[in-house]
C-alpha cells in the first residue's frame, strides 16, 4: 500500500482514511469514525518512514495497526471519551526491534541465568538455589560464564558442582556457547570419563592425572547435547515465555525463530490462542523432517495466530562455527593449517533440499560461516534460481560472516538477504583474525561491502549465542567495539560499520523484509502494525556509547503494552 497516499488522506479526511486502511487488513467492516484505542506520546517518532511528519511525536492505535503518526494536534483529534492515553515521554519511539536470528526456547531453557557473575562463589550459589527446587535427577542447564571474570581466570574443575549437585545433572554453557562445564553426574549420563577421547575439533580438559575436569570445549559439548534430553512440552511452553518476556523487556517485539520443531509450534500456537504470547515469531522449520514435508504439500502459512505467526521459511547449516573450526573455510585455518572446518550438509543435498523447499514455494535460510560453505550456499541458490525462477524468493544466508570478496557481489545480484548479527563480530574480534589470517578478514563481518554492493542486511543476536539485548546489536553494528571487559575498547575493521540508521533499519525495516512483512511492519507507517519500542535515547543522533546503558521504556506489540520500564 501507498503510505505517502494515506497521509494525505489522513490530513482530508479520517473517514475515507479508516474505510480504506481497514478494508485490506481486517474482515469487519467499520463505518463512521470510531475514536481509536489508544494514543502513545512520545517526545519525538522516528518511524523510518519519509512520508511522516517529522514533527511526530504521537501514535494512535485500533485493531492493532497504527490509525495515525503525528504532532500531538493531529492525532488527538482520533481520541474519543474512552481513548486511553499513554504518555511515554520524554521516549523516543522506533519501530519494534526484531531479532532476524533467534532461537526463543533455547535462549527460555536457560533455568540459571550466569551472564554478569563474577565469581565462582556466585556461580555455586546460584545453581545451589536452582538444585533446591528441582526433584533430584532433574537436568540443571546454565549458561553465561565467563572464567576470564573470575579472580582466577583458570578453567573450573565439576568438584565445585559436585558438592552442592551430587543428585542432578548440571551443564553450564560458557558465555561464548563454545565451552560448558558439567558435573560428574552429567559426565556420567553423557558417558565422559578418563577413557574417553577427545572428538574431532573438541577437547576434553584434564586434570593432571587423566580425569576430565568437567569442562568440555567445542565438538566435545556434543554428546554432552545429545545426552540432555528433549524438552517436554510444558518446558518449551516455560522457555517460550520466559524468552519472550525478556525479548519484550529488552525492546523485541518480534524475532525470526531460526528452526523450530513440530512441538515448538504446536506451543506457540496455543499461546497465541490463550493470548499468552504476545511476541511475534517468524518461525522458520527446523531442517528436513515431517515438518517440512507438511509445508512442502501445503506451502507457506502466512500470518496465522492474528497475524502473530507466519511459518514460510527453512532453516538449514551448512557448515559449523569459526570458534570451534567448525566453519568450513576454502583454505586451511591459518591457526591450524591441517584443518579447513566442515560442511555439515554435503553440496549436492543442499541443493536438493533447496531446490524441493523453493519449488513448494518456500524461503530457505542456510547457516554458513566460511567462505566455503557461503559459496556453496550461493551454488546452490542461483542454481535454483534459474531452474525454478521464482519472482521474489528472498532467499537468506544466516551469519555470512566469511565471504570471498568476490561474493559479495553475488550475493547482491542474486538478491540473497544476509541476516548478520553484529555482536558475533565483537564476540569473535579478539581471535577471528588467528583463524583466519589477514588476507581473508576483507571479507569477513563486511557490512560496508555487503551494503556498498547493494546487498541487504537483516540484523539479530543468534541469542542465546550472544545476547538478546538489541541496543548492544545497534551499538556493535555502529561502532564495532566490543561493550564487555577484557576487551573493551578493541574496535574490529572500523571501515566496515554501519551508520546508525543503516543498524536501526536492519533490526526493523530489514528484518521485516527478510520476513516478506515490510508492507505490515518495520516502519512507524499508517496501516502497519503498531508494534513500537520506545528508547529512552535517540539511536540515530545521540552518542552510541548511550546504547551500552540505555534501558527501553517500553515496548508496544499491536498496539498493546507489553513490557514498560518501572518508573
Ligand atoms: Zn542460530
Amino acid at each position: 500500500m501507498d503510505v505517502r497516499w494515506f497521509t494525505v488522506t489522513v490530513a482530508a479526511g479520517a473517514i475515507v482514511f479508516a474505510a480504506v486502511a481497514f478494508a485490506r487488513c481486517r474482515s469487519d467492516d467499520r463505518s463512521g469514525e470510531p475514536p481509536v484505542e489508544r494514543i502513545i506520546r512520545v517526545a519525538r517518532v522516528i518511524a523510518l518512514d519519509d512520508t511522516v511528519d517529522e514533527q511526530a511525536d504521537s501514535i494512535a492505535v485500533a485493531h492493532g495497526r497504527i490509525v495515525a503518526v503525528g504532532p500531538w494536534e493531529r492525532v488527538a483529534i482520533h481520541a474519543g471519551a474512552d481513548t486511553e492515553i499513554v504518555d511515554l515521554r520524554p521516549g523516543i519511539a522506533v519501530p519494534g526491534l526484531v531479532d532476524a536470528h533467534a532461537h526463543l526456547v533455547g535462549q527460555g531453557r536457560i533455568s540459571v541465568n550466569l551472564v554478569g557473575t563474577t565469581s565462582v562463589e556466585q556461580i555455586v550459589e546460584r545453581v545451589a538455589a536452582e538444585v533446591a527446587q528441582r526433584p533430584a535427577g532433574a537436568w540443571i542447564l546454565g549458561r553465561g560464564w565467563d572464567q576470564n571474570d573470575w579472580a582466577n581466570t583458570a578453567l573450573p574443575d565439576r568438584a565445585l558442582l559436585d558438592r552442592i549437585a551430587p543428585d542432578h545433572p548440571v551443564v553450564l554453557t560458557r558465555i561464548d556457547g563454545h565451552a560448558v562445564w558439567a558435573n560428574t553426574r552429567a559426565l556420567e549420563r553423557a558417558g565422559i570419563d578418563r577413557s574417553t577421547t577427545d572428538p574431532d575439533g573438541g577437547r576434553i580438559e584434564r586434570r593432571a592425572d587423566g580425569e576430565p575436569t568437567g569442562v568440555l570445549v567445542d565438538n566435545a559439548m556434543m554428546a554432552m547435547f545429545a545426552t540432555v534430553p528433549a524438552a517436554t512440552r510444558t518446558e518449551i511452553r516455560e522457555a517460550i515465555l520466559a524468552a519472550a518476556a525478556e525479548c519484550h523487556r529488552l525492546g523485541l517485539t518480534g524475532i525470526h525463530d531460526a528452526g523450530v520443531t513440530a512441538d515448538e509450534l504446536a506451543v506457540y500456537r496455543e499461546l497465541y490462542r490463550t493470548g499468552e504470547l504476545k511476541l511475534r515469531s517468524y518461525a522458520m522449520i527446523g531442517g528436513e523432517g515431517a515438518l517440512l514435508d507438511r509445508y512442502v504439500a501445503s506451502g507457506p502459512e502466512i500470518g496465522a495466530c492474528d497475524g502473530r505467526l507466519t511459518i514460510r521459511c527453512l532453516k538449514l547449516y551448512a557448515d559449523g562455527a569459526l570458534g570451534s573450526r567448525g566453519a568450513a573455510l576454502d583454505a586451511p585455518y591459518a591457526d591450524a593449517p591441517s584443518t579447513s572446518g566442515l560442511l555439515t550438509t554435503p553440496p549436492e543435498r543442499l541443493d536438493a533440499i533447496v531446490r524441493r523447499a523453493v519449488g513448494a514455494g518456500l524461503q530457505v535460510a542456510v547457516h554458513a560461516i566460511g567462505d566455503r560453505a557461503n559459496r556453496l550456499v550461493l551454488d546452490a541458490y542461483e542454481g535454483a534460481l534459474r531452474d525454478i525462477g521464482p519472482d521474489d524468493p528472498r532467499l537468506r544466508v544466516e551469519h555470512a560472516q566469511i565471504l570471498h570478496v568476490g561474493d559479495i557481489d553475488r550475493l547482491a545480484r542474486l538478491r540473497v538477504i544476509a541476516s548478520m548479527q553484529p555482536t558475533h563480530l565483537t564476540s569473535d574480534g579478539p581471535w577471528a583474525e588467528a583463524r583466519l589470517g589477514p588476507d581473508r578478514m576483507s571479507g569477513a563481518y563486511a557490512w560496508r561491502r555487503i551494503l556498498r554492493g547493494g546487498g541487504r542486511i537483516a540484523a539479530g543476536s543468534d541469542f542465546p549465542v550472544e545476547r538478546v539485548d538489541p541496543l548492544r546489536g545497534l551499538y556493535a553494528a555502529i561502532t564495532r567495539r566490543r561493550t564487555d571487559e577484557p576487551h573493551a575498547g578493541a574496535v574490529y575493521s572500523p571501515d566496515q560499520r554501519m551508520t546508525p540508521e543503516e543498524a536501526l533499519r536492519a533490526f526493523t525495516i530489514e528484518a521485516a523484509y527478510a520476513a516478506f512483512q515490510e508492507d505490515r511492519g518495520g516502519s512507524l507507517s499508517p496501516g502497519k502494525w503498531a508494534d513500537v519500542t520506545v528508547l529512552p535515547i535517540d539511536p540515530i543522533r545521540d552518542d552510541p556509547e548511550r546504547l551500552r546503558t540505555a534501558a527501553v521504556v517500553a515496548t508496544i506489540v499491536a498496539g498493546e503494552v507489553v513490557y514498560r520500564k518501572a518508573p
